[in-house]
């Protein structure tokens, strides 16, 4: 037994003076006050407040940027999938955020498992798929310098989650459960996604869906148009940019197409608007807020960037829908989340730390 039991104990038997006595005590109660900050600080960890439930991917793209990946020949590898990006992002920002989904249990779903730790994201809750493999997402660039997506995931294990797998005292304590549109494109994985968000919706847990359209992953575009769309019946934060609001409403002014997309259910739809800034439409309210300029290289990450920025920074203000300063600083917050991680390459590697954002937030001019 730990030697300062043993002097508790000799302490009571042979009655040594109370100052001792008392100093004893005081250090015994200060011992435990310690156990009990640690043990709550391990709480929040295992329970974290905010979930990201999707797919973790393998990233390839061309090793040098801009370029298509067949014209450049070599390619490099980074992990990936936009909520595991969101959920990295998030804990970056200093939320305690964890990933809910699935791997293969192969070599790349033991590294994303590892970058996903390493930058304090909860992994407790990521499964590992023996029979199909880690999802691959190849990104090329075309002549328009937009990036194509070629997914490898037929299936892949991220499509493979059930709704059996899913842990409901999990789901039902976080705050909010962040979701993207990839896994509804496939099953299990639609019916694990309906079955965690009826759980989270049951149980009061805020609802947030990043479009993330990627039509690609779909037979076809009316389909992919239907099945996107279901979820805003359920979802309270909608986050979108200007061509998935144009694909979903076949009107890319925010002010009108924000209209029309809103239902009783949401408390905030923002569009992403990439240089320019972001647009948002609450039930009292709507308005745009500036980005932040900066020398931009390579925008892949912006998006999951910005919804981790615009997460963190309701967070931060209890989720106070009808508080508009609130809304506006969640933005700003969000377009120098996104802003900065358009400054490096890549999605995880560019996302910036807390320090960093808070530093553009600080330097940025009230009136601008
Ligand atoms: P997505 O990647 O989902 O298409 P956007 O390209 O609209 O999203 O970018 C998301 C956010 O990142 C923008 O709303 C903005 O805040 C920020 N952002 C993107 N590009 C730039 C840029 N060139 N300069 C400054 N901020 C940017």
């Amino acid at each position: 037994m730990h030697s300062f039991y043993w002097s508790l104990i000799l302490c009571v038997f042979y009655q040594i003076d109370r100052a001792r006595k008392f100093l004893l005590y005081f250090s015994i109660l200060y011992r435990l006050s310690c156990r009990i900050v640690i043990l709550n600080q391990m709480k929040n960890y295992l329970q974290p407040e905010i979930i990201c439930l999707g797919e973790a991917l393998i990233d390839i793209s061309p090793a040098s940027r801009g370029n298509s990946i067949v014209a450049t020949g070599e390619m490099r590898m980074a992990a990936g999938g936009a909520p595991a990006n969101v959920a990295v992002a998030l804990a970056r920002l200093g939320t305690a955020t964890g990933f809910l989904g699935k791997v293969g249990d192969d070599f790349f779903g033991y590294h994303l498992q590892t970058v996903l730790a390493e930058n304090g994201v909860d992994t407790s809750q990521l499964q590992f798929e023996r029979k199909a493999n880690t999802g691959l997402a190849f990104v090329s660039w075309n002549a328009q310098g937009d990036a194509d997506y070629l997914f490898y995931r037929n299936p892949s294990a991220d499509t493979l989650l059930e709704p059996a797998e899913l842990n409901h005292g999990y789901i039902q304590q976080a705050q909010v459960l962040q979701f993207g549109s990839l896994l509804l494109a496939s099953e299990p994985s639609a019916s694990a996604t309906y079955h965690a968000l009826r759980l989270a919706s049951d149980a009061g847990v805020l609802l947030s869906y990043d479009i993330n359209l990627r039509v690609s992953g779909w037979s076809d575009e009316a389909t992919a148009r239907a099945k996107v769309t279901t979820p805003l019946a359920f979802a309270h934060i909608l986050k979108l940019n200007r061509h998935e609001l144009e694909f979903l409403t076949g009107d890319n002014g925010p002010e009108a197409a924000t209209q029309k997309l809103w239902s009783s259910n949401l408390a905030l739809i923002v569009v992403t608007m990439d240089k320019t800034g972001c647009f948002y439409r609450t039930a009292q309210a709507s308005g745009f807020v500036a980005t932040f300029p900066v020398q931009a290289i390579d925008t892949v990450g912006a998006g999951d960037g910005f919804m981790a920025g615009l997460l963190d920074g309701l967070r931060r203000g209890d989720f106070d829908f009808e508080n508009e300063a609130l809304i506006k600083q969640a933005c700003r917050q969000a377009n120098a989340v996104g802003a900065l991680a358009t400054t490096r390459n890549g999605a995880i590697p560019s996302l910036p730390e807390r320090a960093e954002v808070d530093q553009l937030l600080q330097d940025r001019r009230p009136e601008e």
